[in-house]
């Protein structure tokens, strides 16, 4: 019976048709080079991005790459927005449904005044039930599944691309014309920004890049709180 709930109630949908094609670019666990090297890159431009943060990683002290919560509150200063990746980044397809809650919770309540409660989802993992509990959380949650959001799409299995010094570089500047011909909304990923950089991070060349090829295709670069407000406004 629970699993007919899941199934009937987890797929809210919405119409990804904003008037100017959008793009986004989020960094995810909010490693201290994000905040350092990629959060200028973006000023410089004029734009902004979407830090997502896990309170307990940094809290605890294992991961010094981290941004610190002073970086947190500094950067929604700045006009970035910081939202929810849960404390501990758990997959959360391993947890109970009460800890689910209490991981997007815990967090949300430890991150500083302003952050929002958009959502991404641990290593993109997430499943019918995963996406039902985080539907009655965050207004919004991104899975790590490519592709961009144009017509009908997920609202709480939001489509976004890594942004990673390891991938084909043409492939941003593909997916950028695509999404202006379409006129959606195109979502990267990375995490840390650094010109000596790791699997899962881009380099500050590799972010300007992407992000003047985004410019220079008429899209808007906004945050997800932004953008998710801007389509629903229908303008
Ligand atoms: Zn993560």
């Amino acid at each position: 019976m629970k699993t007919i709930l899941y199934r009937a109630a987890f797929k809210k949908r919405f119409r990804a048709a904003p008037a100017r094609p959008i793009v986004t670019f989020c960094f995810d666990d909010f490693p201290r080079s994000a905040f350092e090297a990629g959060a200028p890159v973006l000023e410089s431009r004029g734009a902004r991005a979407t830090f997502y943060a896990c309170a307990g990683l940094m809290a605890s002290g294992a991961r010094p790459k981290l941004a610190t919560p002073q970086m947190l509150a500094e950067a929604i200063a700045r006009g970035h927005e910081v939202a929810n990746h849960t404390f501990t980044h758990p997959n959360l397809r391993d947890l109970p449904s009460a800890r689910i809650v209490e991981q997007l919770r815990r967090n949300q309540e430890a991150l500083p005044p302003g952050a929002t409660r958009h959502f991404a989802y641990p290593f993109g993992a997430g499943d019918t039930r995963v996406e039902w509990i985080v539907s009655r959380l965050a207004p919004t949650a991104r899975s790590c599944v490519p592709g961009i959001n144009a017509g009908l799409a997920s609202t709480h299995w939001l489509r976004a691309n890594e942004l990673y010094a390891c991938n084909d570089p043409a492939r941003p500047l593909r997916l950028i014309e695509e999404n202006r011909r379409r006129k959606g909304w195109l979502i990267f990923f990375t995490h840390g920004v650094s010109a000596a950089p790791g699997p899962y991070d881009a380099t500050p060349d590799l972010l300007a890049a992407t992000l003047d090829a985004a410019l220079t295709s008429g899209a808007e670069v906004l945050p997800v709180d932004a953008a998710w407000r801007r389509i629903r406004r229908g303008d």
